[in-house]
Order: C-alpha cells, then structure tokens, then sequence
C-alpha cells in the first residue's frame, strides 16, 4: 500500500508521563503504517523543556506560527513538587499558558459522543463546545498577601505621568489582594475566533459573563463582542441561520442543563477552564473531550484536554497495563492532519482523518473500550489496556 504524502510538516509537540507513552504508540500503530509522516519535532517533555530553559516552548510557539498547524500531547505544568521530583532549575510555567500567550488564540473545546455512553443530563442531544478566552484574568495576575491593616489601591500611571487611582480595600488586618488585567484587543481577537468558528461549524454562539457585578470588566467583554457582532457577523449569522445570544453566566448554566447541545459556548478564561470540565464528565469522560487553540490569524493547535494521568504513569512504570483512554489524544492527530489536509488540498489525509475516528467509534460501539469508558457503557462493554485497544482500532482501520 502506497503511503499518503504529505506537503508541509505538522508541529510536533511531544509531552509528559502516560500521554507521552501513548503518543508513541498512537504514531506506531495508527499514523505511521498509513502516512509518510511529516513532522517538525519538540519535545516539551518536562526533562527537555528544563535542559533548554523552557526555549523549546517558545521555540514550538514559533513553529506553529510558520507552519499553521501543531497537534500537542498533554505536558506537566511545574508546581513545588515537581520542581523537586524532576529537579527543575525553576518552576516553568505552563506550556500551554506559554503558547496561548504567543498564538493570543481561543480553545474550543468538544465531547466525542459515543453510542452507549449517555450524558448525565437527559436532555443533551449534540456535544456542547466550550470556547475558552486563553488569555489573561487570573491566569496572569499579580497577588498579594496584606500582613495587616493599611491601604491597597489600584494605580494607573498615563505615559504622561498622571495618575488614576481606585481603592481596592482599606484593610483592618491581614488579608489578600490580587490584581487582574485583560486587553481590548486580545478580547477582540476572542470574539472574532469565537464568531468565525460558529461560522465554520453552523453553530449557535453563546456568551456569558457575570457583568451585573463586575460592572467595568466583565461589561468590557459584554460590549466587544456586541459591536464586532454588529458590525462584522450579524449578516453573516442571519444568512447561515444561526444566532449569537450574550446572557448571565447564571442564567446560561441553567440553560445550558435545559438545552439540547449542539451550540458554541463562549466563557472566559477561568469559566472555561471549569464550564470544560464539567461540560466534559457531564457528557461521559475528560477523556473523550477534543481541544483546539484558534489564534486569530489563522493557527491551529490540536490537543486533548485532560492532562498527563500520572496515576496511571505510576502504575506503568511498575509493569502494570492501565487502561488509559487514548481517544482524545487520537482526535487530537486526526483534527490536526485533517487541518492540513484542508490547507494543503490533500483530500487523501483528510479521509484518512475520518476513516481513523470512525475506526475508533466503531472499536468503542462494538463493546471493546478502556475502563474508564467501560464504567460508564450501557451495553456490555470489554474492557482492555491501553494497547490492546489500539490494536483494536488498527485491526478496524
Ligand atoms: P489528568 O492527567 O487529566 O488525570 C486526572 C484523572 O482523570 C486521572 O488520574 C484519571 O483518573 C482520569 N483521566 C484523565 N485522563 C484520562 C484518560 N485519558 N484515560 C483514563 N483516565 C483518565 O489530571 P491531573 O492528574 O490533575 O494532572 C496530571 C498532570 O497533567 C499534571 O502535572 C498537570 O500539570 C498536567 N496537565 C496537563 C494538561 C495539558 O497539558 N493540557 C492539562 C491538565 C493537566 P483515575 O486515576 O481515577 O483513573
Ligand atoms: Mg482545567
């Protein structure tokens, strides 16, 4: 059999622990006997990023905004403990927040429905896709720790030296401060990813946050989005029949449980790294939830949402087999080739992409699953390790 070609390389970001493991045998397994696979390889393992003093994130950010396209394995963030378990010259930041920061994108983030494995609520028909601003708010803020009684304010200095002041608290005794920033124009290029993707996917597009109390911040989010829908998508939005609604985050949540699904739901950066979580188990597992990062210049990076599953790593490296779900980390591989396939006009790839995410549905429709998912099942589901059910679904493809 004649192997698929391809024209521009993938970015390539390897990672950490048990995802690390299973990206290897997903590409020997599932990609490699089909593809003639071209990547441009970083290793953002834990170990590599600290010999290069976290350049090779940076490095892989760069790639991505030469090639387009990047599919990335879940990565360790460092906290003191890791510091200590890997030696780590200091505490590295995330690499995700890392590339988030330099592709200034959005993450969407999708269940995989599968037959069998229903969503908690009864209603959810379609999978509900959380798009998350990746920029800003608590993930870049600056705290402090207020040892007693005195005064905390918030200054802004104008180029020209004046100053602008609010008062935060007049603290009595000891407490905590933390101080939060967004940008108008990273919060533009949100609302453009968020409205250019409902576009593409015919979707619904939601979008909340809590402006009644946060009446200058959250009303900024408010507000942007409004007028970039006004002037730039309403018609768009009206020709394709569907709709942009803004609403409280209280009442979205509640109507989110009533819904159906098969929307776009647009949150900041914090209600989205939560709404995805529960989003995520409500639908069955966090690992059948897909993500990707749209920069607004066009970059995409593919990744899956859940993390490294250390406990599992633990147990692998004891001898043990763990039935580590590798469906998200497969759908990663499978958006980013069938990405390039788009881009590049190689509709071989982007078949290939559909046949292997078939494969893997199938695999899990027939009853054979990783135990997580087996838990869940309806009919009588075969529960096997990790690899054996990658064997499964390349017997299939
Ligand atoms: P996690 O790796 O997502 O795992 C949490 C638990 O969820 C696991 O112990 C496992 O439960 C279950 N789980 C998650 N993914 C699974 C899968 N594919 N198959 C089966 N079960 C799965 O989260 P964590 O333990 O909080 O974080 C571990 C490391 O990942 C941390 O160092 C963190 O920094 C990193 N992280 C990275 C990313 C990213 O790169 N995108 C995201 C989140 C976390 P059971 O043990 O009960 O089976
Ligand atoms: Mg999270």
């Amino acid at each position: 059999m004649q192997k698929i070609a391809m024209k521009t390389p993938l970015v390539e970001m390897d990672g950490d622990e048990m995802t690390r493991v299973l990206w290897k045998w997903i590409k020997e397994m599932l990609l490699e006997p089909y593809i003639d696979l071209k990547t441009e390889y970083y290793d953002l393992g834990l170990p590599h990023r600290d010999e290069t003093s976290d350049q090779v994130t940076l490095d892989a950010a760069a790639a991505t905004e030469k090639y387009g396209v990047a599919v990335k394995c879940a990565t360790i963030t460092p906290n003191p403990q890791r510091v200590e378990e890997y030696h780590l010259k200091q505490m590295w930041k995330s690499p995700n927040a890392t590339i988030r920061a330099i592709l200034d994108g959005t993450v969407f983030r999708a269940p995989i429905l599968v037959r069998g494995v229903s969503p908690t609520v009864r209603t959810w028909q379609a999978p509900i896709t959380i798009a998350r601003h990746a920029y800003g708010d608590v993930y870049k803020n600056t705290e402090m720790k207020i040892p007693g009684p005195g005064k905390v304010e918030l200054v802004y200095t104008a180029e020209d030296g004046s100053e602008t002041r609010a008062l935060v608290h007049e603290f009595k005794g000891p407490g905590i401060a933390q101080g939060l920033h967004n940008l108008d124009g990273s919060i533009s290029s949100f609302a453009r990813a968020c409205f250019a993707y409902a576009l593409d996917t015919k979707q619904d597009l939601w979008f909340s946050t809590k402006d009644t109390i946060s009446k200058v911040y959250d009303h900024n989010f408010k507000d942007i989005f409004a007028e970039i829908y006004e002037n730039e998508y309403k018609a768009k939005f009206e020709e394709a029949g569907i709709t942009y609604f803004y609403t409280l985050i209280d009442d979205a949540v509640a109507r989110v449980i009533r819904s159906k699904g098969g929307f776009i739901w647009a949150c900041k950066n914090y209600d989205g790294d939560v709404m995805s979580d529960m989003i995520a188990t409500a639908f069955g597992s966090l690992s059948m939830m897909t993500s990707v990062l749209v920069s607004p210049k066009g970059y995409y990076e593919y990744e899956a949402a859940h993390g490294t599953v250390t406990r599992h790593y633990y147990r692998y490296l004891k001898g043990e087999e763990t039935g580590t779900n590798p469906v998200a980390t497969i759908y990663a591989w499978t958006g980013a080739l069938r990405k390039r396939g788009q881009l590049d006009d190689i509709p071989e790839l982007c078949a290939f992409a559909d046949k292997l995410e078939k494969a893997v549905i199938d695999t899990i429709e027939s009853g054979v699953m990783t135990g997580d998912l087996a838990a869940m099942y309806e009919g009588e589901a075969h529960s096997v390790p990790s690899r054996a059910f990658l064997q499964a679904i390349a017997d299939r493809l």
